[in-house]
């Protein structure tokens, strides 16, 4: 088998996990590929939201294309509305005091259009399309991915970062069973020029009822309002981002709400629909030179708006364990998943808390809710997932592992010294100086690392 390409990183999945690695390898001085299967990237995929946690990370990036081309700024998020008038139960206000507070604005953005930045930072030469991967092999010296078409690739850590549906999982951990989450998810993007003026504000807004609720906020420059909606599933609902739906069934699920949505949902053009499946936290993300990436690690509901912004948070961190152990993959790698795992699966399992505490029928829990709401401070609210800085959580960690290092280096010399009446001058001289030796060593490697 000729191997016709080494690849130092070998990134299968062009969606924003793998161009968002392949864009922080790259930053970091290393050699990367992407091996994306679609012929075209970007052709699926509606509105995300781009909290300060991953725009901070994307804003880092080198690209041609930046947010501030493609985004928007919101001036509030997570505006909760009652369903049957629109009366606001919660609102952050973010705009300037959310870039006050995190250094950064929450955006939102098209997915094609995020993918653009990422791409305009990787680099056409650095992408190959076409290529569905079949499967990976390692052995001692790196490993091999095969390719329903064209040559096998050779590399030295293959990243898996191929969505939901991931075929690299299976070479990692055992995949997680979906779980059905009882939803069925609508996207549709109106034009601007269509939808009525609540909806082009710069806010996410989402409206709150029985077992359903409503998203919508402005993208791609304002030209478009994106609409997510969920609603209880039908049997045989697919799971996929390309699945069509109708414009008059949503209208149906969203009857009798306030009088503006049904305004909005008219104006709908295509729609997607597809059943929203979950999955239980991967008891790993790493096998040796494999690791798992974005929804291919952690495939969350989208109720913190977070599967994006966690697939950037991998990427940035995956680069600084990579470029801080160039030398030691496996170390790097399971670095990598010590420091991701915890926080991506608090992200995973807090958004599926929210299914119950968005769909509740009006009475005492409900109510309950809502006053809840009223007495919180929103912007604090989401402090744990703003305000974290994923290169900032590798940099600790390095640092930590290097105190560490220097203690236990640095133990060795007072030892010694505790023990010089013992010996005779010449070995106490040797071991105090092999300690300062290595003090100094690891102090120098540390400050390579973590800086
Ligand atoms: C309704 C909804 C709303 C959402 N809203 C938000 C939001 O507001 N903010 C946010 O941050 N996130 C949001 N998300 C989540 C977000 O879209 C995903 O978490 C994110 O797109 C995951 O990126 P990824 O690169 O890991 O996977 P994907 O985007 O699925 O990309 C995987 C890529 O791998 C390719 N691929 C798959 N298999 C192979 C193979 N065998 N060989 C080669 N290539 C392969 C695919 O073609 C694809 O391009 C939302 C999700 C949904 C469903």
């Amino acid at each position: 088998m000729g191997h016709d390409r080494k690849a130092s990183v070998a990134v299968v999945g062009g969606g924003i996990g793998g161009l968002a690695a392949a864009a922080f390898l790259h930053r970091a001085g290393l050699d990367a590929m992407v091996y994306e299967q679609t012929p075209r990237l970007g052709d699926v995929g509606a509105g995300l939201i781009v909290a300060p946690n991953a725009a901070r990370l994307l804003r880092r990036l080198p690209s041609a294309v930046t947010l501030e081309r493609v985004g928007v700024v919101l001036e509030a998020g997570w505006e909760f509305r009652r369903w049957a008038d629109g009366t606001v139960l919660f609102a952050q206000q973010l705009g300037e005091d959310c870039a006050r507070r995190y250094g950064e604005h929450t955006w939102t953005a098209h997915r094609a259009d995020l993918l653009e930045v990422l791409r305009s930072a990787v680099g056409d030469e650095a992408i190959e399309l076409g290529r569905r991967c079949t499967g990976v092999t390692q052995d001692h010296g790196g490993a091999t991915l095969t390719f329903a078409a064209g040559e096998p690739v050779r590399a030295d850590v293959v990243v898996g970062a191929d969505g939901i549906h991931s075929v690299l999982r299976g070479q990692v951990t055992t995949a997680s069973v979906p779980r059905e989450s009882g939803l069925c998810a609508w996207r549709s993007l109106v034009p601007a020029g269509a939808a009525p003026a609540f909806a082009r504000r710069p806010v996410q807004v989402l409206w709150l009822g029985h077992r359903h609720h409503l998203v919508h906020y402005p993208v791609s420059a304002g030209r478009l309002v994106n609409i997510v909606a969920f609603s209880p599933a039908r049997p045989g609902e697919v799971e996929s981002w390309s699945a069509a739906g109708r414009q008059e069934d949503l209208a149906a699920e969203f009857a009798g709400w306030d009088p503006r949505l049904g305004q909005l949902i008219a104006a709908a053009g295509r729609v997607g629909r597809w059943s929203v499946l979950d999955r239980a936290p991967l008891p790993r993300w790493v096998n040796g030179r494999v690791a798992l990436l974005g929804d291919a690690a952690h495939p969350m509901l989208p109720f913190f708006a977070q599967g994006a912004g966690q697939a950037v948070e991998d990427a940035a961190a995956l680069a600084a364990c990579l470029s801080a152990e160039p030398g030691d993959p496996g170390r790097a790698l399971a670095r990598y998943e010590r420091i991701r795992a915890p926080r991506a699966t608090r992200v995973q399992e807090a958004s599926r808390g929210r299914i119950a505490h968005h769909h509740l029928a009006d009475g005492p829990e409900q109510r309950a809710r809502d006053a809840a709401f009223a007495a919180e401070d929103p912007l604090s609210h989401n402090d744990w997932i703003y305000a974290y800085d994923a290169e900032q959580a590798v940099r600790t960690e390095l640092s930590l592992l290097c105190s560490e290092a220097l203690i236990a280096a640095g133990g060795q010399v007072r030892l010694v010294g505790h023990s010089r009446t013992a010996h005779s001058t010449r070995t106490n001289h040797d071991h105090g100086e092999s300690g300062f030796g290595r003090a100094r060593q690891v102090r120098s490697t540390c400050r390579m690392r973590a800086g």
